[in-house]
This record gives structure tokens, sequence and C-alpha cells, in this order.
């Protein structure tokens, strides 16, 4: 495979044909891609490496053909039974009857047809969402841009969590681990590095090489594009990463697997019956058309169909809302969720972070302002003066120079860039009046240790100009008290230090903690001389404790709401935080949460046995000091309870515990590529008010799966029904097949498909979780779909021998059965839309606009069924008379009052 193909930008030269880039240095890589290393390209060069290379996108799958997913709708069993149907009805000569057959065959196709394209529709255009994003350097700023902005030449950065997105040569890489399954098949990350490599060293051993579609799994790096879209290897190999999964749940396949065996079961008993009926002498023709409309009335024609809808419908909805689902069963999962756990930051607090304490040695002191204006002053309590200017100086230099965020003020106001508590950090700084690149400039960075949420602290390495060193460490403080052993203290232009007092500064890390606000604890090394590289062993030794930094960081107003109905919905809420056990109590307070003030941190739960932990695990609301391992413990813990659990989770870290959940959650804005691909669905906003607005929508969607399923079934009952006992004690069929037929296939789908579109219950979130082991045909559901088909096969009896008495046409008679079979499934319609609750209210009546426009629609349909010669003569109907109409509405008027009756008693029984 050559791995040459493409020269870079616009102005330079091909590369050789003997250059690879993993043989180059740094410097060549930069000159043959005319690229400033701390500029990136300008955006002329992007323009024109844009036109010459297009879009970073892989070519899109090609769609299956119309032709072809129009075919597929007839490949289905149902389709099969009609059509032998057709042939035998051409057989004996019924030709009209085998050209309505075919002709609903052909219309029932097309509208499935017209719907699954639909339901495709809207999950493509929400895959289209999940577009990742790239860190990239042009014109001297980094920026996040779309991953399909990126052209060749383009310098990223890399962090842990990111998926790579185009194939890159690294240039500096810090602790940088890739994992490159989807290229290799090999699942352990590997290490990389930035050195050039000799020629001959094949593709899974490049180290100095980081491929579209990888993992970074741990530790940050700055690259080099130099091949997007198809030219990168994953395009080679031309594997599409694809965001959103398959049309279909684990329900829905049960449901098409029971329309498959009833489909069966139908198919033997209509030949046993033909059987049975020719040996008792039956005449051919009435048996055939007896046994026809078994079949047809036996099978829900329309079911599958609809709760793909239905589905499909859940998700849109959803998505409008900022939850994406990524693999449509969690759709189902979300109804029945139990435990919601939910980080902290970000999620339940705005992240909007503000520092506005800070404790010195000896000294503590406040910070003004909002947000991250940078107007506001650094007072000491009561009015003191600050103490010694040059111990915050330092604590603000090393805030500022530990630090990756970016402040860029635009015309729309500030905007932040990075981490928003190292935003804050800046800020600070700012209001200490240092100047960023005037510190930068005299201390630049050298190498640095990334943060990572399993060791909770970030360090990085400088130097001034007088040949000293300094490592500055920023972090959770119990990370960095355990590192420190003196306190700074600026003596002259000396630095000097005194021993650290532990008690001190816990009781300081308590106090600013106790206030909900997140601590951080900043230190520094001195080293005598200049390095460049910085490695774990150099935080040991002469460490000092500059200070601590106290951060506000405000609950989210509408997680309070959402909490309180979580918890009213019967579903727990737990915080799972890498911040400090009291921060985490605090706001937890702040936000409502039930046993607020039981927190156990990591460490606590390092030293319970699976027992313990199962114990109390109940009663424990929040989990300080967590690191992902602990979340994959507490979700494992939780769901040996029974409970059903979604996560959410950010970091890559996180992917474990975001699999293991029933329902993963990733953040979408705030969170990496790897969380994203472990989870089932994705918040766009980042906001624990969403996932619970989405569990709500999970409890809709289900429940209208379940109104749809008690809709259909009693209609194709209630058919069966009537024609088993014409058949039993040998009566007129009621109903002929060409009519049950169409009751199937137009008034019932048609009718069906509203039942897609209903709202939410009034008390839905005032319910008890579902529980996940809960049939979707429970005991309850049976019993009404037995109780209508018994009420629809009395229905069509009565009216039909009614009119048979008065004298009136066999072919009037079965018209007048079809009208009410229609009009009762009209009135159970509008009885079925709340499953227990009456639905004689007037927002039961005045219905939704889907149900008015399938009932007007409907309504329509059948007056055309009824008068309209063409179909009269298709279906043998006659016309009715206005009166012997209002017999039919009143039948399904006195069904709906049965209907009533029953979920009154059986409430009152419960
Ligand atoms: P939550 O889990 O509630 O979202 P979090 O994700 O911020 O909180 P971590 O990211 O694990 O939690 O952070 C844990 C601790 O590590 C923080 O409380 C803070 O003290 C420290 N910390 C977080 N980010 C940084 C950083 N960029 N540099 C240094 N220390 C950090």
């Amino acid at each position: 495979m050559s791995k040459l193909n493409a020269p870079v930008s616009a102005q330079t030269t091909p590369p050789s044909n003997t250059t690879v880039w993993h043989q180059q240095t740094a410097s060549q890589l930069y000159q043959q891609y005319s690229v400033q290393p701390e500029q990136g390209l300008n955006l002329l060069q992007v323009a024109q490496a844009r036109e010459r290379y297009g879009a970073n996108l892989l070519p899109a799958k090609q769609p299956v053909p119309a032709w072809r997913r129009l075919l597929r709708q007839f490949n289905n069993l149902l389709i099969y039974v009609l059509l032998v149907a057709a042939l035998l009805a051409a057989v004996l000569a019924e030709y009209l009857d085998m050209a309505v057959i075919l002709a609903v065959v052909l219309v029932n196709g097309i509208i499935g047809f017209i719907q699954e394209g639909q339901a495709e529709k809207a999950l493509q255009s929400i895959g289209a969402l999940l577009s990742s994003r790239a860190r990239v350097l042009r014109e001297g700023q980094t920026e996040q841009l779309n991953a399909a902005e990126l052209v060749p030449g383009d310098i990223v950065i890399l962090e842990a969590g990111d998926k790579v997105p185009a194939d890159m040569r690294l240039l500096k890489v810090y602790n940088l681990q890739v994992q490159e399954a989807s290229l290799t098949g090999e699942s352990v990350a590997v290490e990389k590095h930035s050195e050039p490599l000799a020629a001959e060293v094949v593709l899974a051993d490049r180290r100095n090489m980081a491929y579209s579609g990888t993992l970074v799994t741990q530790g940050r790096a700055v690259a080099l594009v130099v091949a997007t879209g198809s030219a990168t290897e994953l395009g080679r190999i031309n594997r599409m990463l694809s965001e959103v999964v398959m049309l279909s749940t684990p329900l829905l396949q049960q449901m098409a697997q029971f329309a498959r065996y009833l489909t069966m079961a139908v198919l033997g008993f209509a030949l046993l019956v033909f059987v049975l009926g020719y040996l008792r002498d039956y005449s051919l023709n009435y048996l055939f058309m007896a046994v026809v409309s078994l079949v047809v009335a036996a099978i829900p024609e329309g079911l599958p169909t609809i709760l793909t809808v239905a589905l499909a419908i859940g998700v849109t909805r959803m998505a409008k809302r900022k939850a994406i689902i990524r693999r449509l069963p969690a759709v189902e999962t979300l109804g029945a969720v139990s435990v919601i756990c939910s980080d902290k930051t970000g999620t339940l607090t705005l992240n909007e972070m503000m520092v506005s304490q800070l404790a010195l040695p000896g000294q503590q002191l406040t910070v003004s302002g909002s947000g991250y204006s940078p107007v506001g002053a650094i007072t000491a309590a009561a009015g003191n003066d600050v103490a010694d200017a040059e111990l915050l100086s330092w604590l603000c230099r090393a805030a500022l120079l530990c630090n990756d965020a970016q402040l860029i003020d635009a015309e729309a106001g500030r905007q932040i860039q990075g981490d928003p508590m190292e935003a804050a950090l800046l800020v600070l700084a700012e209001k200490a009046e240092l100047n960023r690149q005037q510190q930068v400039a005299e201390y630049p960075r050298h190498d640095e240790i990334p943060f990572d949420s399993a060791h909770k602290y970030m360090a990085t390495l400088h130097s001034d100009h007088q040949g000293r060193g300094y490592i500055f460490i920023k972090g959770a403080p119990e990370a960095i008290l355990a590192q420190c052993h003196s306190v700074f203290l600026p003596a002259g232009s000396e630095p000097a230090s005194t021993a650290l007092d532990t008690a001190y500064w816990q009781q300081q890390i308590e106090q600013i903690a106790a206030g909900g606000q997140r601590v951080l604890a900043l230190a520094v090394k001195w080293l005598d001389s200049q390095q460049t590289v910085l490695n774990q062993q150099d935080l040991s030794g002469d460490i000092q404790l500059l200070g601590l930094v106290g951060l506000i960081d405000p609950p989210r107003p509408e997680a309070i709401a959402a909490i309180a109905a979580c918890q009213q919905a019967g579903i727990k809420v737990k915080m799972i935080t890498g911040d400090h056990a009291a921060t985490a109590s605090a706001i937890a307070v702040q936000l409502g949460l039930a046993d607020a003030q039981r927190v156990l941190t990591g460490r606590e739960l390092d030293e319970l046995s699976e027992a313990q932990l199962a114990d109390s695990i109940v009663h424990t609301a929040v989990f300080a000091r967590t690191t992902p391992a602990h979340k994959l413990r507490l979700v494992t813990a939780l769901q040996a309870q029974g409970d059903v659990v979604a996560m959410t989770g950010d970091g890559v870290n996180d992917a474990p515990a975001l699999k293991r959940a029933d329902v993963g959650i990733a953040m979408g804005r705030g969170g990496t590529e790897a969380a994203r691909e472990a989870s089932e669905m994705v918040l766009l906003d980042d906001n624990f008010a969403t996932i619970a607005q989405a569990v709500a929508a999970g409890r809709n969607v289900y429940d209208n799966l379940k109104k749809a399923i008690a809709f259909l079934l009693p209609v194709n009952g209630g058919e069966s029904l009537a024609i088993v006992l014409a058949l039993l004690f040998a009566l007129t069929l009621p109903i002929m097949p060409l009519q049950i037929l169409w009751v199937n296939m137009v008034s019932s789908i048609g009718l069906a498909l509203a039942l897609a579109f209903e709202p939410p219950e009034p008390k839905l979130m005032q319910r008890r979780p579902r529980k996940v082991t809960e049939p979707l045909i429970s005991g309850f559901v049976l019993w009404r779909i037995l109780l209508v088909s018994g009420l629809f096969t009395l229905g069509i009896f009565a009216v039909f021998n009614w009119a048979i008495a008065q004298q009136l046409s066999i072919d009037y008679a079965r018209t007048m059965a079809v009208n009410t079979l229609v009009a009762m499934e009209v009135w159970y319609l509008f009885s079925v839309r709340y499953m227990q609750g009456p639905s004689l209210s007037w927002q039961g009546i005045r219905g939704t606009q889907p149900v008015l426009i399938a009932v007007a629609i409907v309504f329509g349909l059948q007056l055309l069924f009824t008068y309209l010669p063409l179909l009269q003569q298709l279906f043998s109907t006659e016309a009715l008379r206005f009166s012997h109409g209002l017999i039919c509405v009143g039948i399904g008027v006195v069904v709906f009052i049965v209907l009533e009756l029953e979920k009154w008693l059986s409430r009152r029984r419960s």
C-alpha cells in the first residue's frame, strides 16, 4: 500500500515519492506544508487546501435504492398469504376479489415504504447532530471546529477521549496513548511518540502517527494533519464508523416475531377449518371466503409499522429537546429507569465558574466580580490590605501558567475555550493584574503532565530567562497537600519556605468547601537548572504550597425542578462527583437531593465489601472524590439490587461505566468522543433536566406502544371471533374478506397511527418506574384485549342480525356491520388514549390534532366506502339510510360507555 498520495499545501511542492510522513522530522513537515508551528495555517491556505482536498468526510454509505426498499415491503409473510389468496381467487374466477386483494397489497406496501422512509430520515438527521469536533490552531488561535472542516496542514490538539479526526503526524506528545482497534483490531492502547521512524516501519508500528477513527485514551498531543477524508487509512479500508444504529429494538423484534407466530398459527387454523368444512360438505366458494376472511381478520397487519413509527416519533421528540438517542432500544429502557447517577459539574451545576475565595498562608482573601468578566477586586477580609502582594502574585502566576484554557474577547462578548474552571483561573490572574502574554513569554512552558481524573492534578514545566526552572502543580487539595512539605514564602528575591501546617490547611479546605465551592490547591517546585522534560518522579522533593482557590459553580435552577420531578416519579437521583465531599454535599443540599448529607467518598467506597456497599448505597445520594472506576462499581451494585440505571459520563475513563449502565448518557458539549461511543444517549446541552425529560419521553413512547397494541389487537380479535362463530354455527358471514381487508389496512392503521403521536398522560411522572421484566402485553392489557374483542364481536352480530331481521339485504346488513365495527374502533380510540384514567373529560373528548385528523379521514373514507358506486361495487356495499348510520355510531358510543364503566370499576377496585 503506498503511503504517498498527497502533497499538502497548495503552495508547496509535493513530497518526493520516497518520503513518507513517519520518516520526516517536525521541521521538514512544517516546511512541506508551509505552516508556522505557533500559528497554524492561515485562512487563505485553508481555503486553498479545502478546494483541493474537499471536506474531511468519508463518502456516505450508498443508500439502498428506492425500488429495493419498496420491494422489501412485500417480503413479508402476510403479503405472501394475501398473494396466495389472490391466486386462489383467480382460480375460482373471482376476478374482482383478486383485483381488490392485489390493490390492497400494493397500497399497504406503499404506505409502509413511505413511513419507513420518514422514520429513517428522522434518525439520519439526528445522526448528523453527533458530528465530531476538533481543536485546531489557525492564525494563532485555537478553535473548536467541526472535524469535517479539517484540511491537510492543520495543526490539531489531541486530548484524552478524542476520536482522532484525520490522519496526522504527531509533533509534540505528552504521555499519549491511542487505541487503534478500529484500524488494526488491537484493543490494547499503544504509546505514541514524535520521533521520526525508518521507512520500512509498518502501519501498526508507526508510533509517531495517529490515524483517523482511533481513540486517544490518555495524554495530549499536538499533531499535523496529513490526510483527510477518503485519503485517510480509514477511508482506504472504507469502513464507516456509523453513529446511530438500526431501526429496531428488542421490543419491536419481539412484536415482529409475535406477528410471525400468529400468522403461522392462523394459517394452520385456517387449514383445519378448510378441511373440516370440506368434510362437512360446505361449498368450496363459501369455504374459500371463510378461510380467507379468517386469515385476513386475525393477522395484525399494521402492528410492526405502527410500532416503528411510534419509536421514531419518540426519538425525534427527544432530539428536539436535546437528548440524542444513539441506540434505539434505549428509548424503551429510559422509560424503566429507576436510578439516575449524575455527574455534578456542568450537569447539575452551570459550570460557569468564578473564583470567589483565596487562602494564602496566614490570610484569606475574597474575590469580587461576576462570570468571566475581568472586572472585580481581590480584597482581604474586614477591609485589610492584602498582606503580601508577592504571595498573591505567585499563586495567580501558577494559576495562569498551569492552564490550557483561553479567554476570547469577541464582539458578542467574552467566550471561553477549554475547561471553565481553568478559564476562571485566567480571570483571577487578570484581576491580580497579571498579563497573560507577558507571563507566557517570561516563563515559557516546556512540558506537562496532563490532568487525569484518577490522579486529580496537572503539572507544567517552565523556565525563566535567568536559567531557573519551575514546576507548577494544581489539583485537588488532598492530591497536592500529600506532595507538599512546606509553604511558599517569598523573602526578598530569594524563595523561602516554612513548614506546612496541615491542620490549618485542612480547616481552610473544609471551610471553603462547606459553602459549596470547589477547592483547588496550587503549588510550585523550584528547579536550580532548566530541564525540558517533566516526569512523574519530578513531583517529589521540595514542593511548596502556594495556596488554595475556592470557585463557585451555582446549581442549575432547572436541575432543582428536574430532581424534584424525578423523585416524585419514584426515580432515585445520585450525584457522583470527583469533587470534595463537603462541596458535593453542600451543592446536593441546594439541589434538594434526598439524603444529601450522606456522603461516601471514593476512599470509603474502596473499603466497603460488596455486601456493605449494597447496604449503604440505598441511602447514600452523594459520592465524592470518586474516580471513574468507582462509577463502574456503583452501577454494578445498583443493578445487582434490580435497579435500572442511567449514568452520565464525559471522560474517556467513564466508558466502562457508561457501557455497563442500562442507559449510558454522554455529554455532548463537554464530553469526549470516547464517552459518546460508549453511550446510548448524548445530551446536547449537558443538562440534568434534559435527562429527566428524556425519561418522561421514554415512558410516553412505551405507553404509546402499549396503546397501539391494545388498540389494534382487539380489532383483529373481534373480526376473527365473528368469523369463527359464523363457521361454527353455520351462520352467514357478517363481514366479507375484502371488507375486513379494508378495515384492517385502511381504518385501523389510520387510527392507530394517531396513537403514535399521543402526548404524555397527565400523571406520567407520578407513577413508579415500570419493571423491565413487565411484559408489554401484561395481564391488564390482555384482559382489555379480550374484553374489547368480545364487545366488537357482539356489536357486529347484533347489528347484522338486526338488519337481516328488518328484511334488509345481506349486503346492506354487511355494510352496517362494517360501519359499526369502524365506529366502535373510533370510539375505542378515544377510550384507549387513557389506558386507566377516564376519557370522559373535555380534554379526552376533544382529542389531539392527530386524533381528530385521523377520525376525520376515516369518516370520509367510510362515506366513500358506503356511498361511492365504484367502491360499492368492489366491496359489495350498499348506501345506508341516515338513521341506520346513526345506529352504527350509537353502538360505538355504547362500547365507549361500557369501557369507561370498566375503567371506573377497576380504578375503584385498586
Ligand atoms: P464531576 O464528576 O462532578 O463532573 P469533575 O468531573 O470536575 O466533577 P474531576 O474532573 O474528576 O471531577 O475532577 C476532580 C477534581 O480534580 C476536582 O475537584 C479538582 O480539584 C481537580 N481538577 C479538576 N480539573 C482539574 C484541572 N484541569 N487541573 C487540575 N485539577 C483539576
